[in-house]
Protein backbone atom coordinates (compact mmCIF):
# COMPACT_ATOMS: atom_id res chain seq x y z
CA UNK A 1 0.00 0.00 0.00
CA UNK A 2 1.07 3.58 -0.10
CA UNK A 3 1.53 6.54 2.01
CA UNK A 4 -1.92 7.97 1.06
CA UNK A 5 -3.66 4.75 2.66
CA UNK A 6 -2.16 5.42 5.64
CA UNK A 7 -2.71 8.97 5.37
CA UNK A 8 -2.51 10.62 9.09
CA UNK A 9 -0.45 7.90 10.68
CA UNK A 10 2.64 9.14 9.35
CA UNK A 11 4.24 12.63 10.62
CA UNK A 12 6.62 11.99 7.01
CA UNK A 13 8.09 9.85 4.49
CA UNK A 14 11.77 9.38 4.96
CA UNK A 15 12.32 7.11 2.09
CA UNK A 16 10.13 6.71 -0.97
CA UNK A 17 9.81 3.32 -2.60
CA UNK A 18 12.18 5.24 -5.05
CA UNK A 19 14.69 6.18 -3.00
CA UNK A 20 14.72 2.79 -1.32
CA UNK A 21 15.45 0.47 -5.01
CA UNK A 22 17.81 3.13 -5.56
CA UNK A 23 19.93 2.86 -2.77
CA UNK A 24 19.99 -1.47 -2.60
CA UNK A 25 21.13 -0.92 -6.66
CA UNK A 26 24.19 0.88 -4.94
CA UNK A 27 24.61 -1.52 -1.83
CA UNK A 28 23.93 -4.71 -4.30
CA UNK A 29 26.58 -3.41 -6.55
CA UNK A 30 29.00 -2.66 -4.00
CA UNK A 31 28.20 -6.12 -2.17
CA UNK A 32 28.95 -8.07 -5.77
CA UNK A 33 32.43 -6.08 -5.79
CA UNK A 34 33.30 -7.16 -2.70
CA UNK A 35 32.79 -10.63 -2.91
CA UNK A 36 33.89 -11.54 -6.32
CA UNK A 37 34.34 -14.81 -6.95
CA UNK A 38 32.82 -15.74 -3.75
CA UNK A 39 29.44 -17.36 -3.03
CA UNK A 40 26.86 -15.40 -1.02
CA UNK A 41 24.44 -16.77 1.24
CA UNK A 42 22.66 -13.89 2.31
CA UNK A 43 20.40 -14.67 5.96
CA UNK A 44 17.72 -12.54 6.55
CA UNK A 45 16.03 -12.15 9.93
CA UNK A 46 12.45 -12.54 10.45
CA UNK A 47 10.37 -10.70 9.95
CA UNK A 48 11.20 -7.20 9.29
CA UNK A 49 14.09 -8.05 6.54
CA UNK A 50 11.80 -9.34 4.24
CA UNK A 51 10.62 -6.58 2.30
CA UNK A 52 15.02 -5.76 2.01
CA UNK A 53 16.05 -9.29 1.36
CA UNK A 54 13.10 -9.32 -1.24
CA UNK A 55 14.82 -6.20 -3.18
CA UNK A 56 18.63 -6.47 -2.36
CA UNK A 57 18.28 -10.43 -3.53
CA UNK A 58 16.69 -9.53 -6.71
CA UNK A 59 18.99 -6.29 -7.61
CA UNK A 60 22.28 -8.84 -7.52
CA UNK A 61 23.17 -9.42 -11.35
CA UNK A 62 24.41 -13.21 -10.16
CA UNK A 63 23.02 -15.80 -8.17
CA UNK A 64 22.76 -15.63 -4.29
CA UNK A 65 21.23 -18.46 -1.88
CA UNK A 66 19.17 -17.08 0.58
CA UNK A 67 17.96 -18.17 4.52
CA UNK A 68 15.99 -16.88 6.81
CA UNK A 69 16.40 -17.11 10.57
CA UNK A 70 13.26 -16.24 13.12
CA UNK A 71 14.77 -14.80 16.74
CA UNK A 72 12.88 -13.72 19.65
CA UNK A 73 14.60 -11.62 22.09
CA UNK A 74 14.38 -11.71 25.85
CA UNK A 75 13.42 -8.49 27.58
CA UNK A 76 10.79 -6.40 29.57
CA UNK A 77 9.13 -3.84 27.29
CA UNK A 78 10.51 -2.51 23.90
CA UNK A 79 13.90 -2.52 24.26
CA UNK A 80 15.87 -5.94 23.34
CA UNK A 81 18.07 -7.41 26.32
CA UNK A 82 20.39 -9.67 23.93
CA UNK A 83 19.26 -12.85 25.71
CA UNK A 84 17.66 -14.74 22.64
CA UNK A 85 15.92 -17.81 21.23
CA UNK A 86 16.14 -18.97 18.29
CA UNK A 87 12.64 -19.53 17.02
CA UNK A 88 13.45 -21.05 13.41
CA UNK A 89 16.86 -21.93 12.76
CA UNK A 90 18.52 -21.95 9.01
CA UNK A 91 17.86 -24.92 6.94
CA UNK A 92 22.07 -24.14 5.50
CA UNK A 93 24.98 -25.76 6.79
CA UNK A 94 26.91 -22.51 6.77
CA UNK A 95 30.42 -24.00 7.31
CA UNK A 96 32.81 -22.67 5.04
CA UNK A 97 30.19 -20.01 3.66
CA UNK A 98 30.47 -16.31 3.15
CA UNK A 99 27.39 -15.36 5.35
CA UNK A 100 25.93 -11.66 4.71
CA UNK A 101 23.15 -11.20 7.61
CA UNK A 102 20.30 -9.04 5.49
CA UNK A 103 18.75 -6.44 8.53
CA UNK A 104 16.14 -3.80 8.11
CA UNK A 105 16.99 -1.86 10.80
CA UNK A 106 19.21 -1.80 13.83
CA UNK A 107 18.84 0.45 17.49
CA UNK A 108 20.85 -1.20 19.92
CA UNK A 109 22.20 -3.84 18.15
CA UNK A 110 22.01 -6.23 21.04
CA UNK A 111 19.93 -9.13 18.78
CA UNK A 112 22.37 -8.85 15.95
CA UNK A 113 25.63 -8.93 18.48
CA UNK A 114 24.24 -12.24 19.57
CA UNK A 115 23.40 -13.73 16.12
CA UNK A 116 27.07 -12.67 14.77
CA UNK A 117 28.75 -15.09 17.02
CA UNK A 118 26.25 -17.49 17.19
CA UNK A 119 26.53 -17.91 13.66
CA UNK A 120 30.55 -17.10 13.66
CA UNK A 121 31.02 -20.28 16.09
CA UNK A 122 29.57 -22.34 13.39
CA UNK A 123 32.56 -22.32 11.55
CA UNK A 124 31.92 -19.66 8.52
CA UNK A 125 34.47 -18.37 5.88
CA UNK A 126 33.35 -14.95 6.99
CA UNK A 127 30.17 -12.81 8.58
CA UNK A 128 29.23 -9.89 7.41
CA UNK A 129 25.94 -7.32 8.34
CA UNK A 130 24.04 -5.53 5.55
CA UNK A 131 21.20 -2.99 7.35
CA UNK A 132 18.88 -0.61 5.14
CA UNK A 133 19.07 1.69 8.46
CA UNK A 134 20.87 2.35 11.51
CA UNK A 135 19.91 4.48 14.44
CA UNK A 136 22.49 6.20 16.66
CA UNK A 137 22.74 3.73 19.60
CA UNK A 138 23.88 1.00 16.92
CA UNK A 139 27.13 3.07 16.54
CA UNK A 140 28.12 2.00 20.09
CA UNK A 141 28.24 -1.65 19.11
CA UNK A 142 31.08 -3.42 19.19
CA UNK A 143 30.32 -5.08 16.03
CA UNK A 144 30.79 -3.82 12.81
CA UNK A 145 28.51 -3.42 10.38
CA UNK A 146 30.01 -3.45 6.51
CA UNK A 147 26.80 -2.43 4.46
CA UNK A 148 24.19 0.48 5.74
CA UNK A 149 21.61 2.59 3.56
CA UNK A 150 21.05 5.61 5.64
CA UNK A 151 21.55 6.29 9.01
CA UNK A 152 18.62 7.29 10.58
CA UNK A 153 17.78 9.55 13.62
CA UNK A 154 15.92 8.30 16.91
CA UNK A 155 12.36 7.96 15.64
CA UNK A 156 10.51 5.12 15.40
CA UNK A 157 9.95 4.57 11.50
CA UNK A 158 7.43 2.13 9.71
CA UNK A 159 6.73 0.17 6.73
CA UNK A 160 8.85 -1.22 4.08
CA UNK A 161 9.27 -4.66 6.32
CA UNK A 162 8.92 -2.38 9.87
CA UNK A 163 5.80 -3.08 11.36
CA UNK A 164 4.33 -1.30 14.60
CA UNK A 165 2.09 -4.08 16.40
CA UNK A 166 2.39 -6.11 12.74
CA UNK A 167 0.91 -3.14 10.99
CA UNK A 168 2.64 -1.23 8.06
CA UNK A 169 4.64 -3.93 6.95
CA UNK A 170 3.41 -3.74 3.66
CA UNK A 171 3.75 0.09 2.93
CA UNK A 172 5.81 0.74 0.04
CA UNK A 173 7.86 3.56 2.06
CA UNK A 174 9.54 3.95 5.05
CA UNK A 175 7.73 6.86 7.39
CA UNK A 176 7.73 8.19 11.00
CA UNK A 177 4.93 7.07 12.91
CA UNK A 178 2.82 9.83 14.35
CA UNK A 179 2.95 9.93 18.00
CA UNK A 180 -1.06 9.43 18.30
CA UNK A 181 -0.96 6.14 17.25
CA UNK A 182 0.70 4.73 20.09
CA UNK A 183 -0.15 7.01 22.45
P1 LIG B 1 17.97 -4.05 18.36
O1 LIG B 1 18.34 -5.39 18.94
O2 LIG B 1 18.92 -3.56 17.32
O3 LIG B 1 17.69 -3.01 19.43
O4 LIG B 1 16.54 -4.28 17.75
C1 LIG B 1 16.31 -4.23 16.39
C2 LIG B 1 14.87 -4.58 16.15
O5 LIG B 1 14.02 -3.68 16.87
C3 LIG B 1 14.54 -4.40 14.68
O6 LIG B 1 14.78 -5.58 13.94
C4 LIG B 1 13.08 -4.02 14.77
O7 LIG B 1 12.30 -5.18 14.86
C5 LIG B 1 12.95 -3.25 16.08
N1 LIG B 1 13.07 -1.79 15.85
C6 LIG B 1 14.05 -0.97 16.27
N2 LIG B 1 13.82 0.29 15.88
C7 LIG B 1 12.66 0.28 15.18
C8 LIG B 1 11.89 1.29 14.51
O8 LIG B 1 12.21 2.48 14.44
N3 LIG B 1 10.76 0.87 13.89
C9 LIG B 1 10.34 -0.43 13.93
N4 LIG B 1 9.21 -0.72 13.28
N5 LIG B 1 11.04 -1.40 14.53
C10 LIG B 1 12.19 -1.06 15.16
MG1 LIG C 1 15.16 -6.92 11.87
MG1 LIG D 1 8.73 -5.28 15.12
Amino acid sequence: MDASHVDGDLVNVLFSEDDIQQRLAEMAAQIEADYEGKDILLVGVLKGAIMVMADLSRAFSRHVEIDWMAVSSYGSGTKSSGVVRILKDLDTDISGRHVLIVEDIIDTGLTLSWLVSNLSSRKPASVEIATLLRKPDALQMSVDVKYVGWDIPNEFVIGYGLDYSERYRNLRCIGTLAPHVYS
